[in-house]
């Protein structure tokens, strides 16, 4: 009898902490739910290898995506982490063809629910273009945070590692849900629209210059401080694109010579962003090549090489009288992609100043 009591109560303890243990481990599986973040990687420092650990040279986008998140185990504690290669270059090397593919392959992976924010790696020179084409292209406003880094992979002091973890936190953050396209490079965050690069060596190169960054991730931890109400008005589908119309930037310097505008006509430019001195402008010589080539249906916009403030109709340009259009705050850079996308569409000069004020 006794022997057969100390048996049943062995049992009633195995079932109590058998069904402890299964609500302990459904409480574990419930806290491993982490949400899915897709890498995407392009190149750029970030997977650039050196000659040594301290000297400058080195070569960018040899890494491949695996090395990367090899050298970030702790990524898997925030996420659950894809990565996917999609090019591997230095970014001047970037071309309307892979931002077509990057773009195309962000927009498939949120309409098949693949992830729940997107993290694309990529060299400094041009991740703020790519960085605004996206935001202008992706037709959903979850997580694309591009991210690189200023010291090559093997360099002492790297930055590649953290900004990398960083923005996956970035990406998998609830408080991120609905930030559309960003730029995370060293512990801040920028709009896609409003960012440069704004140094060639230091590792804080990223700046927003008229409107500063919109929040921070430090210490594992993602604060937004400000919302930007300069979203994307309109978003250009590209899955159908296989190039875009061509325009080019044109500098503008004392003394400069208006050959160049021939040039970019003689190449099939739709269009010329003019990266003109102080608000837009250009000398006369400019103006007439300019004026001439809007005769020619090419539409031009009238830009600033100076990298803050904006550009602003009927100062010093009569802009109704020759059909420009003005940049607004947008770099000549960022001008061109808005332009190259509003031609898909339309080449009416005030359709595309609409879409430049909106967008
Ligand atoms: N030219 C390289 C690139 O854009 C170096 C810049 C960088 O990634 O920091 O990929």
């Amino acid at each position: 009898m006794a022997m057969k009591a100390g048996f049943s109560t062995l049992l009633l303890l195995i079932f109590i902490s058998f069904s402890f243990s299964s609500k302990a481990s459904q409480i574990i599986e419930d806290q491993q739910e982490l949400p899915r973040v897709m890498i995407l990687a392009t190149g750029g420092t970030i997977a650039g290898v050196g000659a040594s650990a301290i000297g400058a040279d080195y070569k960018a986008g040899q890494k491949p995506i695996e090395d990367l998140l090899n050298a970030v185990p702790e990524i898997h504690d925030v996420a659950q982490v894809e990565g996917e290669q999609i090019a591997n270059i230095g970014s001047q090397n970037m071309d309307i063809t892979t931002w077509l593919k990057l773009s195309k392959r962000i927009n498939e992976i949120f309409e098949n629910d693949e992830a729940d924010g997107v993290v694309v790696t990529h060299g400094t020179d041009t991740m703020e273009e790519t960085a605004y084409f996206l935001s202008l292209t992706v037709q959903y406003d979850k997580p694309v945070v591009l991210v690189g880094a200023m010291r090559a992979f093997t360099a002492i002091s790297q930055d590649g590692n953290r900004n990398l973890l960083d923005a996956v936190i970035v990406a998998a953050s609830k408080k991120s849900e609905k930030v559309g396209t960003v730029v995370a490079m060293d512990s801040q965050i920028f709009t896609a629209r409003d960012v440069d690069k704004t140094n060639t060596l230091r590792t804080s190169a990223f700046r927003s210059r008229n409107f500063g960054p919109i929040g921070t991730v430090f210490d594992g931890k993602v604060d937004y401080y400000y919302t930007s109400l300069r979203k994307p008005s309109h978003h250009f589908d590209v899955r159908d694109q296989v190039t875009l119309p061509e325009v080019d930037i044109l500098y503008g310097y004392a003394g400069s010579r208006p050959d160049a505008v021939g040039f970019s006509l003689k190449f099939g430019a739709r269009g010329i962003v003019y990266a003109g001195v102080g608000n837009g402008n250009f000398n006369d010589g400019v103006k007439e090549a300019l004026i001439a080539a809007a005769q020619e249906g090419v539409v031009i916009c009238r830009a600033s090489r100076i990298g803050a403030g904006k550009v602003t109709l009927h100062n010093e340009v009569d802009d109704a009288k020759y059909k420009f259009v003005v940049s607004d705050d947008l770099s000549p850079q960022k001008a061109r992609i808005l332009l190259m996308l509003a031609l898909t569409e339309t080449d009416d000069p005030t359709a595309i100043q609409e879409l430049i004020f909106t967008n």
